[in-house]
């Protein structure tokens, strides 16, 4: 088994020690060590980086009771002496967000109650599951409390307490481990059973903010950052809000009124379309019907328009609106978008010419007698040719 150098001190950067075994796997290899100060990834937090003398530390994976494994690209030779190195820049974010996380969670249970039920440090951003959903009130409150005891730059302390003493510890969440624990302590704040790195003061945290909320089976997943990657994600955000300030001309304060304005004079803009269309559709309906086709009893108009869909329909309701006149109308695309409708007081099912249609043309279609819809794979030529041909053999009441 190995000895972890990093449940004693989270400092430990580069420590000596002894090759046990060294497995290759595919084209890389496993080593264990009789001692690492390389964290694997457990508890939330990601492993560790860095190297064994000149072996990049790939992945450094917990087998409890088979050791600590190292993954490396170079082979290294059992009990040959090693230096490890841990990159450094990593660890230091890692404990800042470790211990941002204790203080983040044991801030909602002391401000709501609230139990945190999971953790995820991830390489980006890191989130907290709590067991119940929380208002935007509620996590201020708890930011707030968060950021208070990084002000007072507590004392964390780590030590490992004894199974039968645990019981008379105030441990924010219960254990799922038997045995003696790794207890860390933000003095007057929180107590966890943890075997993570973390800071030596709260005021190394520097920051922690909450970036996002969302609801996950009855509960909340929140986003945060805290240390350096909090005022990156201020940055982040700061420069966005600009870009968008830039784009709109106005100050990044006044975003919110000006996108609300955007929207009225966008709904503004869709609902003069809407009547546009309708006006279009109703002087071209006059006009059209004024150069229908005679055919019998009937007056048909035959169009090709760009409309599609509602629009399509709609005129050839507007057609139709006087009696005696049957319309097909199609659009463009492919299938040819057609339309068939037929006045009130017309007996002719504009469904079953439709169906017709597609039977002859190809293509699908259907609707009510007085108005049906559908595409048809022919020109807009050929439909006009079979409407006309149809129409003439249909006996008209
Ligand atoms: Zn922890």
């Amino acid at each position: 088994m190995t000895t972890r150098l990093y449940y004693d001190d989270s400092d430990l950067m580069t420590f000596d020690a002894t090759v046990v075994t060294c497995a290759p796997v595919d084209d890389r290899f496993e080593i264990v060590l009789d001692r690492t100060a390389f964290y694997p990834t457990s508890g939330g937090q990601p492993f560790d980086t860095g190297t064994l003398d000149d072996a990049q530390v790939v992945d450094v994976i917990d087998r409890d009771e088979a050791g600590i494994v190292h993954v490396v690209r170079a082979a290294l030779a059992p009990g040959q002496r090693v230096t490890g190195t841990i990159d450094d820049a990593r660890r230091r974010d890692h404990r800042e967000q470790h211990t941002g996380q204790h203080v983040l969670s044991a801030a909602f249970e002391r401000t709501g109650g609230v139990a945190t039920v999971g953790f995820h440090m991830g390489g980006e951003v890191s989130t907290i599951d709590l067991a119940r959903e929380v208002s935007a009130a509620e996590i201020d409150a708890a930011e707030d409390d968060a950021n208070r005891v990084i002000r007072e730059d507590r004392e964390v302390t780590v030590r490992i307490v004894p199974e039968d003493e645990i019981a008379a510890l105030a441990l924010r969440r219960q254990p799922t481990r038997r045995g003696a624990l790794r207890i860390v302590e933000v003095t007057g704040y929180d107590v966890s059973a943890c075997g993570g790195t973390h800071v030596a003061r709260t005021g190394a945290i520097g920051l922690v903010v909450v970036t996002g909320v969302e609801k996950v089976r009855g509960g909340s997943r929140l986003t945060f950052l805290c240390g350096v990657r909090a005022v990156r994600g201020f940055r982040e955000r700061r420069d966005r809000l600009a870009e968008i300030g830039r784009r709109l001309g106005v100050a990044a304060a006044d975003v919110g009124p000006r996108v609300a304005r955007l929207q009225q004079d966008l709904r503004d803009a869709e609902a003069q379309g809407r009547d546009l269309r309708q006006a279009l559709a109703l002087a071209r309906a006059v006009e059209w019907r004024a150069e229908a086709e005679t055919m019998g009893a009937w007056r048909v108009v035959i169009r090709a328009t760009e409309l599609a869909g509602g629009d399509l329909s709609a005129l050839a309701r507007a057609i139709v609106a006087e009696p005696g006149i049957v319309t097909v109308l199609t659009g463009p695309g492919v299938p040819v978008p057609v339309v068939v409708a037929r006045s009130a007081d017309v007996a002719l099912d504009a469904g079953a010419v439709l169906k017709a249609m597609a039977a002859a043309l190809g293509g699908r279609g259907g609707g009510r007698p007085d108005l049906a819809q559908g595409g048809v794979t022919a020109e807009a030529p050929a439909i006009a040719a079979f409407v006309r041909g149809h129409l003439a053999d249909v006996p008209i009441a």
